[in-house]
């Protein structure tokens, strides 16, 4: 058996983000959310809660999404802490990894950050002119076992859901489970507390 995380970063949002979750329930399967903490609201939090009832986990992506390499150690922490204080009143637990805005890293945000650091292989679902069927390729052509997908869920961002829609199945038929990344580590065997590290693959 294969195993690989679907990840998604830049929400919550009631629109796109409740859509990947119509998707991920359809399919049965769990997926992580790294949240922009600014971006939680009373409206947002309940898809938090729906994606943490269905066996998502729940991350940490920065508070206002900025690069945080040029931060002292005080507005790393400041980012970090605010968007935790509010995961924890949205779920009741605080989250278990961070993913750098722009997977930008400095060795102040280790120093001030302690849990690991998570990148991810992405397909530049960022940019509008990449369509759903090029994202679904390259997401089939750059899956390997034990691999976290980088994807996103801001606003307005539908072709990401399309995508997954159509690689979910393919996956399946190739031999992959999806698990969530807290489970990935756990099936691996594999500690992911490693100093100054990020992850994109776990083996
Ligand atoms: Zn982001």
């Amino acid at each position: 058996m294969k195993y690989i995380t679907l990840s998604f970063d830049d929400g919550p949002n009631a629109n796109v983000m409740s859509d990947m979750l119509d998707v991920l329930e359809f399919n049965r399967i769990p997926a992580s959310f790294f949240l922009v903490g600014n971006k939680i609201n009373e409206d947002s939090a309940k898809v938090v809660r729906r994606a943490f009832k269905m066996g998502c986990d729940i991350q940490n992506h920065s508070f206002t999404h900025s690069d945080m390499s040029k931060m002292s150690i005080a507005m790393i922490q400041d980012e970090y802490e605010k968007t935790e204080s509010l995961i924890e009143k949205c779920i009741g637990k605080r989250s278990e990894f961070f993913r750098p805005p722009y997977i930008s890293v400095s060795g102040n945000m280790h120093k001030a950050i302690k849990v690991p650091f998570v990148g991810g292989k992405g397909c530049e679902d960022w940019l509008p002119e990449i369509t759903a069927e090029q994202r679904a390729e390259r997401i089939l052509k750059s899956a390997e076992d034990g691999q976290i997908v980088l994807l996103h869920v801001m606003e307005e961002n539908y072709a990401t859901v399309q995508a997954v829609k159509s690689v979910i199945p393919v996956l399946k038929s190739r031999g992959y489970e999806f698990v969530n990344l807290p489970e990935l580590f756990r099936i691996k065997n594999i500690n992911p507390c490693i100093p100054s590290h990020i992850w994109t693959t776990v083996k």
